[in-house]
């Protein structure tokens, strides 16, 4: 590339999965959801509130500030407006994040996560320390704790879909205010777990928690996520924001999400099938001796002593089956399977039988 910025030549950009042209896949590589939106999205979108006579509104700029959207985010959280910030995609939340928090610092970070985290670093010249797993891949909160450090993790981890008890969370977000230093915790799969520390989020001044419409909710297509925190930092998210992008949300996302938060029955019955499913596709996979680690996500990391991921993401792929693979130390032996309908998941693990029972042990 000529022309690049010294800035732009240190980027080490993140690999999104495949999107796929064509029919026929069978797509559990991005975490989307397999189910629709809930239903008042689609009537929200078509309605002649949203879109006006001949569609005048599309005219108008959006709310910068998503209030409607916040306030209904608020609502069912339990907080206030004021500790709500609306982005375009929880990537976007968390790159504004950055730039508000970890910028030209240095930060914590557990070694094996969401991939994304080293590239806002860079784009923002934030120093990476990374804290290595614990056995089993697990997050080491204690070593998180004793660096005193802003830090970020996700909780539920991705990928390795273990989640770290609430409890634990509250501890290292104590020993981090004791050194007066940010915690956050990046929720993008909470909705699947037990662990959310959402409701403390406007309790404490150094814990910051994103969430994303785009996995439970059935909304990547419109790329809305949130952050909860104390009024003072969303106020540090939206200086990041207002040096980028006034209006970042459109008008047909803050629409979609606002009718997709307001449905908490749809949510939870969603979230129920995809937790469903991930029991038997879990036992299922055990059952042909791969090693399935506990996952509190919409999807499953697992590996099998006879194949190298690579190699089983490559006889999925033929098949028509696309499942993410990191081709990184310490994960390159799993496969990142989304959990899709429950018809899906039967014939993915109809396909993994037979690759694995073709292959020398
Ligand atoms: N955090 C984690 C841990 C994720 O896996 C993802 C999805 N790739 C995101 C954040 C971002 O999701 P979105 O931008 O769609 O809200």
């Amino acid at each position: 590339m000529k022309y690049l910025s010294p800035l732009a030549e240190r980027l080490e950009p993140y690999v999104a999965g495949e999107q796929p042209s064509g029919g026929g896949w069978i797509k559990l590589n991005t975490n989307e959801s397999p189910y629709p939106p809930a239903p008042g999205v689609t009537a929200a979108l078509g309605s002649a509130a949203f879109l006006g006579k001949d569609g005048l509104n599309l005219r108008l700029y959006p709310d910068p500030d998503a209030n409607d959207l916040r306030d209904a985010i608020a609502t069912v959280h339990h907080v206030s407006r004021e500790n709500i910030f609306v982005g375009n995609g929880s990537d976007e939340v968390l790159s504004f994040a950055y730039a508000a928090f970890f910028g030209g610092a240095r930060y914590a970070t557990p070694e094996v996560g969401y991939s994304f985290y080293p590239s806002y670093a860079r784009l923002f010249g934030a120093e990476t320390h990374f804290v290595p797993m614990l056995d089993g891949l697990r997050i080491d909160i204690p070593g998180l704790a004793a660096l005193s450090l802003p830090t970020i993790l996700a909780n539920p981890n991705a990928p390795t879909t273990i989640a770290v008890p609430r409890a634990d969370i509250l501890a290292l977000r104590a020993a981090l205010h004791g050194s007066g230093r940010l915690l956050i915790v990046d929720e993008a799969y909470g909705p699947f777990a037990d662990c959310s520390v959402i409701e403390e989020a406007s309790r404490y001044d150094n814990l910051l928690v994103t969430r994303t419409f785009s996995k439970a909710h059935g909304l990547a297509g419109m790329r809305v996520g949130f952050a909860v925190g104390s009024p003072d930092l969303i106020a540090g998210l939206a200086l990041a924001r207002e040096c980028f992008n006034s209006y970042p949300v459109d008008r047909a996302a803050q629409a979609a999400a606002l009718a997709a938060v307001k449905d908490t029955a749809y949510l939870d019955e969603c979230v129920r099938l995809v937790k469903a499913t991930r029991g038997v596709v879990s036992r299922s996979l055990s059952a042909l001796g791969f090693e399935v680690l506990p996952s509190e996500t919409n999807f499953l990391f697992a590996r099998h002593p006879g194949m190298s991921g690579r190699e089983l993401h490559d006889r999925l792929r033929e098949r028509r089956v696309l499942v993410r693979h990191f081709n990184k130390p310490q994960i390159a032996d799993y496969l990142r399977i989304t959990m899709g309908t429950a018809e899906q998941m039967a014939d993915v693990v109809t396909a993994l039988r037979e690759i694995v029972e073709g292959a020398p042990l």
